[in-house]
């Protein structure tokens, strides 16, 4: 049993799920079916009404799905957890659940790029709309609440500019207007950053990226109240059937189980490259939330345990000369994704955000010459010296 206030390492490992199997097998089982067998006619219809709590069909709950689901709900402190079979799954469930045609939606300015892709959809087929915040103000944020805004939604750090939102500040300001504040935490996770704690309401992730750790699994992951998430149970993930598999949680259940390590080394590693990186000829400026130089240090401090793994940073000169930096690395390789034990390095301008129009992606502050990297598990010297040949041939 996990005891109430046991440290996030242990949760990481522990949860409080039901036992699933009779045979003490130390890890979670993988049920790999798509539906379960009802002993009677009335079983079967007790659990359709909800009167019997049992298993249906795998699109509407499996016992190893539910394994991950209740570990990322103590994680993140929040009451429950839903799985999903990508982060945009996660994502443009809870959008649809929060929103009818006619709404609208405030996101901080800079999004991961199928979120805004997603907004814009949004937008042009069912008249949702939305208006970007910088949010380094109460007043700021207040500006674009309409009469019909019915989420906040946040990215911090940001994707790929790494600026950090305050997450407490957010949360305040919904609650005078009664709107959720959804918080995607991917970059984050729940070891460094509990959005919930803070006041949010809702938590999104990629578990692609740091829960799997090993770029092996697509997931998404959802906490929130028990109310909320079983209504997105029941409606945009019932209905429109973005579910995880099986295996797939069963991938995430054991990623969460070194979560923790891998995060220590993920920051300490991009902090040693940061710093390199701050003094270096090529390079013109640096953004890592774990750097006392960062303009946002602040918030991130009262916000975050450590300064996370990513960084992104502009070499000097133009679009080619960043592409050159690229195809002259060796050890690092140029994928997006991030949060793998391997480093990655991409050109948001031409990859990850190429589909936002450029005047848009310079109000962001996406450069043609700003790289992001996302520091492996490797020795932080040798991702030093990979980087350094590069910028300097
Ligand atoms: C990768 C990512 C997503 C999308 O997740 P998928 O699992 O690729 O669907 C959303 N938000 C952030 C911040 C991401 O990094």
């Amino acid at each position: 049993m996990v005891q109430k206030k046991s440290h996030i390492e242990t949760s990481l490992i522990h949860t409080d799920s039901q036992p699933i199997n009779d045979f003490g097998s130390l890890t979670t089982p993988i049920f790999q079916t798509s539906t379960f067998a009802f002993s009677t006619a009335a079983q079967g219809a007790a659990r359709f009404k909800g009167e019997e709590e049992g298993y249906i069909y795998s699109r509407l709950a499996n016992p190893t799905v539910r394994v991950l689901e209740d570990r990322i709900a103590a994680l993140e402190g929040g009451e429950k957890g839903l799985a999903f079979a990508s982060g945009m799954a996660a994502i443009s469930s809870v959008l649809l659940a929060l929103t009818s045609s006619g709404d609208h939606i405030v996101c901080t300015n800079g999004l991961y790029g199928c979120t805004y892709g997603l907004l814009t959809l949004l937008q042009d087929k069912y008249k949702v709309g939305h208006s970007f915040c910088a949010m380094t103000s109460e007043e700021e944020l207040r500006k674009q609440i309409q009469p019909n805004t019915t989420c906040i939604f946040i990215e911090t750090p940001i994707n790929p500019t790494m600026r950090a939102i305050d997450l407490h500040m957010a949360a305040r300001i919904a609650k005078n207007y009664d709107i959720p504040v959804v918080v995607d935490n991917t970059f984050s996770t729940p070891y460094l950053q509990r959005p919930l704690d803070c006041g949010c309401e809702v938590v999104v992730h990629s578990a692609t990226k740091y829960i799997g750790g090993h770029g092996d699994v697509v997931a998404g992951l959802v906490v929130g109240k028990s109310e909320f998430i079983g209504m997105l149970a029941k409606t945009t993930q019932k209905d429109i059937g973005g579910i995880l598999s099986p295996f797939d949680a069963w991938l995430l259940i054991r990623g969460l189980k070194t979560m923790h390590i891998r995060m220590d080394r993920h920051c300490f590693n991009a902090l040693k490259v940061s710093e390199r990186l701050q003094d270096h000829p090529r390079v013109q400026q640096v953004y890592f939330p774990g750097s006392a130089r960062y303009p946002d240090y602040d918030i991130v401090k009262q916000q975050m345990s450590q300064g996370g793994g990513i960084l992104s940073f502009e070499v000097k000169g133009n679009r080619e000369d960043a592409e050159r930096v690229l195809d002259q690395l060796k050890l690092i390789k140029i994928a997006v994704s991030l949060g793998d034990a391997e480093t990655l390095i991409q050109l948001p301008a031409t990859m990850t955000h190429s589909t936002i129009p450029p005047l848009e992606r310079e109000r962001m502050g996406i450069s043609d010459t700003l790289l992001r990297l996302s520091v492996g598990l490797e020795h932080w010297e040798d991702i030093w010296k990979d980087l350094n040949q590069a910028l300097l041939a």
